[in-house]
């Protein structure tokens, strides 16, 4: 799966995809044993201002019959789309979405489809007020919503679907945390010390993990 992001702020967002569990996706694992685990991600950026024909690298304007704030041009978006699926032969496999507090909510399902489906996902962030909406029409995307508040910008969710598309990816979690969705997961869990000792008052593990019934432990963790 690559992941093109178009955005004014690729290094905030690259610092985070570096990170942890995505970074190590998108390395190609030659650790323990003869395996060699290919690459399961890719995520690259690509920055409107750079694709900008104004000479002061300008990305908005003030929109057309008023109104608060700017709008974004549509041409750095579409060149940048370009520049990132513009010449891939399959578009079955490529997916667009433009992030807006308007769009389809995502959740864990969608992030499933998303994995199962396509190659290249494309992930356009906006700023100010919004985009120019002939990117979405020309492209044919999807408006899609992290949640119902509005954010300054469409960083946060595209980093957020992204990290929720990739876990989906097989090999992408290690074996461990993969059992985490089919596994009963409890809202509680505790590790180290048995006794925390917080402002002179000692707050202490259930006794139930501490020994060791397994079928009373699923029954204790199935509770909370
Ligand atoms: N007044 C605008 C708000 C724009 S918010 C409106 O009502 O649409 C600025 C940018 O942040 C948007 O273009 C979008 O890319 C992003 N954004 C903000 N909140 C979001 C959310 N909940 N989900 C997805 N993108 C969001």
């Amino acid at each position: 799966m690559i992941f093109h992001v178009i955005t004014l702020f690729p290094e905030v967002c690259k610092a985070y995809t570096d990170a942890s569990v995505l970074g190590r996706a998108q390395k190609t694992d030659k650790g323990k044993g003869a395996k060699v685990r290919g690459k399961k991600i890719e995520v690259k950026y690509y920055n409107p201002r750079d694709f900008s024909k104004n000479k002061h690298k300008k990305v908005d304007d003030k929109p057309y019959a008023g109104g608060p704030g700017m709008v974004m041009y549509a041409e750095p978006f579409l060149r940048a789309w370009e520049k990132a699926v513009g010449k891939k032969k399959d578009m079955k496999k490529v997916k667009t979405l433009i992030m807006s507090p308007r769009g389809k909510k995502f959740d864990t399902a969608y992030a499933k489809k998303i994995a199962k489906t396509y190659e290249h996902v494309v992930l356009i962030s906006g700023r100010y007020e919004g985009i120019d909406s002939r990117v979405k029409k020309i492209l044919k995307a999807e408006e899609i919503s992290v949640g119902d508040y509005v954010l300054t910008g469409g960083e946060l969710p595209a980093l957020s679907i992204i990290d929720c598309v990739s876990r989906q990816i097989p090999g992408v979690l290690g074996t461990f945390e993969s059992l985490e969705e089919s596994r009963v997961s409890s809202g509680e869990m505790y590790t180290r010390p048995e006794t925390l000792v917080y402002k002179g008052k000692k707050h202490v593990v259930p006794k139930i993990l501490l020994g060791g019934n397994h079928a009373q432990i699923e029954a204790w963790r199935k509770s909370r």
